[in-house]
């Protein structure tokens, strides 16, 4: 299990402070809502389908070990090979195993989420082996060493003119950032290594039981080079991408395109479900796919967070985030960010370690209305801030003067007489000045307190309404 401490603060004050970045992401947030929200209002079963896709998610989350074994053997009887890893380290070592056993140099990559989860990329470079991205903002984030700062589109944070100044550095061209000349230069270079790969490594977008196959959506044809061109296919995927049959596919087929990138339909849709060269005279020679645990079953146990294993990584909930629009992806300081982000933080490395995740929203409810599985996120966050409170990762302070609260709340002449104070206190400070709380309103205004109270406004109201 990955185990760090999100320090979210620094990454948070850095995001606010570079206006570049804000403006990008405001930006591209913007004209996605729009486009989307006009897509939606086209289908008249909008509701109708996310109420099926949740049933289908529902049903198989609550039988998920018979699909996944059905899975397996289906898959087992056409030839692929799969492998189970109950944690990153495993899905990690078996990767390396199988590139060892074929002596593999040259290694392209689609996108991948889970393949991030894991930090594969980092541990096949301390190996001496280089996958290339081919996704183009993945491979644009690759040649900047970062991370993808949102679930679809990685480099959503970087300009033109930054991508055509990292163009120059890392690959030689001269400068421009003409985003048409930007794509053909990223497109040699791809295509020198696409021709030379002997393995493509893949996530999916779903695996369906029946009858044992993976499905990848994409818009630039490098899953299908990925998978299709070298002659070993390798995806990684969590064991939640699970769809029982093609039936059940048809309507995440309809959800997916519109809510991730507003379109009717992906420009492509990869079925694959053998290895086909032998048959065929192309695609793949072999075909591996690892799924992966690594805290899921745990995520599963629970009764009400499992429904967040429903999430089909398709970013609408980001899309929509005031808190995301703000700060993009790098401030929530894991792979996955924005309102599931920090539903799966603190669920996947520890209510201590992501304490603070939870409580990177404004419970607008946003999320929910846009998300086409209906995962309720704020329900869950208002569930996981309590399991931090009650884990006491909060500071010591907080603790405190949550526990003082409580202890005021069962004391109704002290907690009178603690909500009059502050009122009476404030009247010794100039007018226009707000109420200071050492730490607190450093970074934000707690304003003035109602100097009659709620208590004295309650009884007026209750008279007036008694004289009506
Ligand atoms: S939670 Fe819902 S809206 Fe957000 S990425 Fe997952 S499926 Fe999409």
């Amino acid at each position: 299990m990955n185990s760090q401490s999100l320090k979210l603060k620094p990454l948070i004050s850095e995001a606010i402070e570079d206006p570049q970045l804000r403006s990008a992401v405001r930006k591209a947030m913007q004209s996605t809502r729009e486009s989307r929200a006009g897509l939606v209002a086209q289908y008249d079963e909008w509701q109708h389908w996310r109420d099926r896709a949740h049933a289908i998610k529902h049903e198989v989350m609550n039988h998920l070990d018979e699909y996944l074994e059905q899975f397996e053997s289906n898959c087992a009887k056409k030839g692929i090979h799969v492998h189970w890893a109950r944690d990153a380290e495993q899905a990690r070592q078996l990767s390396l195993d199988l590139i060892k056993h074929h002596k593999i140099k040259n290694i392209v990559k689609s996108k991948s989420l889970t393949s991030e989860e894991i930090h594969l990329n980092a541990f096949l470079e301390k190996n001496g082996i280089h996958p290339l991205e081919t996704d183009l903002g993945e491979y644009i984030i690759q040649l900047k060493q970062q991370t993808p700062s949102h679930l679809i589109i990685p480099a959503i944070h970087l300009s033109r003119q930054e991508i055509g100044r990292l163009f120059q550095e890392k690959l030689g061209i001269d400068y421009t950032d003409d985003p048409e000349e930007l794509l053909q230069v990223a497109r040699q270079k791809l295509r020198e290594r696409f021709l030379a790969a002997e393995m493509g490594i893949s996530g999916a977008n779903f695996a369906v039981a029946d009858p044992g196959a993976l499905c990848i959506v994409e818009n630039e044809a490098n899953a299908h080079h990925t998978t299709h061109l070298p002659p070993i296919h390798l995806a990684i995927l969590g064991i939640e991408k699970i769809l029982p049959d093609y039936e059940a596919l048809a309507t995440f087929l309809r959800l997916l395109p519109v809510s991730a990138t507003s379109q009717k339909a992906s420009t492509y849709v990869n079925i694959l479900a053998e290895p086909t060269f032998e048959r065929m005279g192309e695609g793949a020679k072999e075909m591996h796919i690892i799924l992966l645990d690594n805290g899921r079953s745990r995520i599963l146990a629970d009764p009400q967070l499992r429904e967040t294993l429903f999430c089909i990584r398709c970013g609408a909930c980001l899309n929509h985030c005031p808190v995301y629009e703000h700060i993009g992806g790098h401030a929530y300081g894991w792979v996955y960010m924005g309102p599931i982000g920090i539903t799966l933080s603190p669920q996947f490395l520890g209510r201590k370690e992501a304490k603070m995740s939870p409580f990177l929203s404004s419970l607008c409810g946003a999320c929910y209305e846009v998300c086409p599985v209906k995962i309720n996120i704020p329900h869950h966050l208002v569930r996981l801030r309590n399991d931090v409170i009650e884990s006491e990762a909060n500071s010591p302070l907080e603790a405190l003067v949550i526990r003082a609260w409580a202890a005021l709340a069962q004391r109704p002449q002290l907690y009178r007489m603690a909500t009059w104070l502050p009122g009476k206190a404030q009247q010794l400070l100039p007018k226009d000045k707000a109420f200071p709380v050492p730490g607190y309103t450093k970074e934000r205004s707690l304003g003035r307190f109602d100097s009659k109270g709620f208590r004295n406004r309650f009884h007026e109201w209750q008279k007036q309404r008694g004289q009506q």
